[in-house]
């Protein structure tokens, strides 16, 4: 997803721009499965577990995993990892051209100033080097490109994007909404979900028609991924190359002029060793493996790894933890239905510690709440078992099928804590004789109690908005990873000893890299972060094209 921001810009600026892809290349035309129906999967779409088990055996922990989407993770047989006793970590990779912005469930929020200023304070963490007015800019040159689908709602904490008009609301979202809103004085909302789909055409991109098969790869490049939006604007320029199954290995760096001067590649196929000059490289490789990069880089002169004076590289690990809301049935509803497969669902925004009257003394920061309505209408699964064939049959069951019912889920802000850290492994390769990782990473006390608090609230939320049979999903919380927004690890900061990277996602001891991945955020926020990737990415690169121009790098 960042690469190919970095891709798009640098080129776009005039440097000529080479896309080191570790995978395979992605050809829409034959790689994305949209309109693959069912019974032409060996499985019909369920999957074989036996055959998953040991190739997959991490990567099927994701939301995302299917037998329409296992070509778009990694083997886990080639990429193995350690974690530390006591602790587990779903490190879920894609090894393609895209990565996992093909996945991804295009959830797209920005990061308000309540956000940038919480580590400081909170007195947690380092103080982020910058503020929303800074990246607000990119926020919205990104937005533009991207296509975001969303409701304005003017909150100065979860700020609104350049939005495309909105999805819809279904009839029970409606009511639950409304039921919300008179119980809470407007202090608990609920809202269409803020989503990198097009609900009109831009830039030659057709607008979405709601069949929801997007981790599939989409055909009519309605949703936004690197493959069909940044990439090609790269290639346009006739500046960008791309260079498949060329695994970054490490970073060559010049200890006398304190600058990287090229990129240690294997090639995946061949496992010849190979070593690329550069001016400027920019570290797109998602957040553990742009870091483990950097530790793998390191020098005489820098001993633990490139860039880690601070020795902060590695450390900071955070991901969003997940896995408790609450569900029930609407009730009153059941003359209506509903059409389309939307491909998003509602979003309830942070409530907790937003000012005095929202403060807890059990936690600090919050979450917001992902989920929807469903029973009737798109969702066919509920006919299941239901007897019958042919068109009578379908329409009908449009009118027969369950009654309404709504579920929503929860995703806290996990906080920086230098324990939660990964290191070279001292003996685990990877498939390619990489050095690989050793993970330590585990919940802390802070987002267990975020997690039973929004539990709890889901369901006092649901009763109060007159949902019925309340039943609350107060779940075990998965292994960190598992939410795949894993950030941390190489963050910026105001002071190299604090601090990884500094304002400009620039390696604060080897200037001509970047770094502008999950890897660099200072904290998690509760929203889903890889827009500010994204912003952080364009913003790094307009940076270093003007440093690039002015010799300074
Ligand atoms: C199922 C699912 C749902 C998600 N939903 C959301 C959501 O709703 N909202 C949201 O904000 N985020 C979501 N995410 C997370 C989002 O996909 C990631 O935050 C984002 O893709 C990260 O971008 P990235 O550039 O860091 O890494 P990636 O997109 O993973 O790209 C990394 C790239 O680097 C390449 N690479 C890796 N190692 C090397 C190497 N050594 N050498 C060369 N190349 C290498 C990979 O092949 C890949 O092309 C979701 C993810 C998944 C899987
Ligand atoms: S729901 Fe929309 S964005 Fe998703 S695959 Fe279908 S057309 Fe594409």
């Amino acid at each position: 997803m960042s690469g190919g921001w970095a891709a798009k810009e640098l080129a776009e600026r005039g440097l000529r721009t080479l896309v080191l892809e570790a995978g395979r290349m992605i050809t829409p035309e034959r790689d994305y499965l949209m309109d693959t129906p069912a019974y032409e999967f060996p499985y019909r779409g369920l999957g074989d577990p036996k055959g998953t088990a040991e190739k997959f055996k991490i990567q099927r922990r994701s939301v995302g995993f299917s037998e329409a989407t296992k070509q778009f993770f990694v083997d886990d047989r080639e990429l193995p990892y350690n974690t530390a006793p006591g602790t587990d970590f779903s490190w879920l990779r894609s090894r393609m051209l895209g990565g996992r912005s093909i996945l991804w469930g295009r959830m797209t929020f920005r990061m308000s100033d309540l956000d940038f200023t919480a580590n400081l304070r909170d007195g947690v963490g380092i103080d982020w080097p910058l503020r929303h007015a800074d990246l607000a800019p990119w926020y919205e040159y990104v937005e533009r490109f991207v296509g975001v689908s969303g409701e304005a709602l003017g909150l100065d904490y979860l700020p609104d994007s350049h939005f495309l008009p909105p999805m819809q609301l279904t009839c029970a979202e409606e009511q639950v909404k409304a039921g919300l809103t008179k119980a809470y004085g407007g202090r608990r909302i609920m809202t269409i979900g803020r989503t990198a789909v097009l609900t009109q055409p831009i830039h030659g991109r057709a607008a979405c028609h709601y069949c929801n098969s997007c981790e599939r790869g989409c055909s009519t490049f309605s949703y936004f991924n690197s493959v069909h939006a940044t990439l090609p604007a790269a290639m346009k320029t006739g500046r960008c190359t791309i260079r498949p199954f060329s695994i970054v290995h490490s970073l060559a760096y010049d200890d006398r002029t304190g600058k990287a001067t090229g990129v240690r590649i294997i090639d995946a196929n061949t496992h010849e060793a190979i070593e690329l000059k550069a001016k400027v490289i920019f570290l797109c490789a998602s957040t553990l493996e742009s870091a483990r990069i950097l530790l793998n880089s390191a020098t005489a002169g820098q001993p633990t790894g490139l860039g880690n004076a601070s020795d902060q590289l590695g450390r900071n690990l955070m991901d969003h933890i997940k896995g408790a809301g609450a569900s029930g049935r609407v009730e009153g509803l059941d003359d209506k239905t509903s059409f389309g497969r939307r491909p998003t669902g509602v979003y309830i925004p942070r409530f907790r510690n937003l000012d005095a009257r929202s403060h807890q003394t059990d936690f600090i920061r919050g979450y917001g709440y992902q989920g929807g309505a469903g029973g009737r209408g798109p969702l066919w699964s509920s006919a299941a078992g239901t007897p019958g064939f042919g068109a009578d049959f379908k329409r009908g069951l449009k009118h027969a099928i369950g009654g309404w019912g709504f579920s929503m889920s929860g995703f806290a802000e996990c906080l920086p804590n230098p324990e939660n850290r990964m290191q070279i492994d001292p003996t685990l390769k990877d498939a390619w004789g990489i050095p690989t990782l050793k993970i330590s990473a585990k919940w802390g006390e802070n987002e267990l109690r975020l997690h039973k608090d929004m539990a709890e609230q889901a369901g006092e939320m649901l009763e109060a908005a007159g949902v019925k049979n309340v039943s609350i999903n107060r779940g075990t919380p998965p292994p960190m990873g598992q939410t795949n927004h894993e950030m941390g690890a190489a963050r910026m900061g105001r002071s190299p000893k604090t601090s990884v990277l500094n304002a400009w996602n620039q390696v604060w001891d080897a200037k001509n890299v970047f770094v502008t991945d999950g890897a660099a955020m200072v904290s998690s926020s509760c929203v889903n972060p890889s827009l500010t990737y994204m912003a952080l990415t364009a913003r790094a690169a307009a940076y270093a094209v003007s440093r690039l121009k002015r010799n300074e790098l």
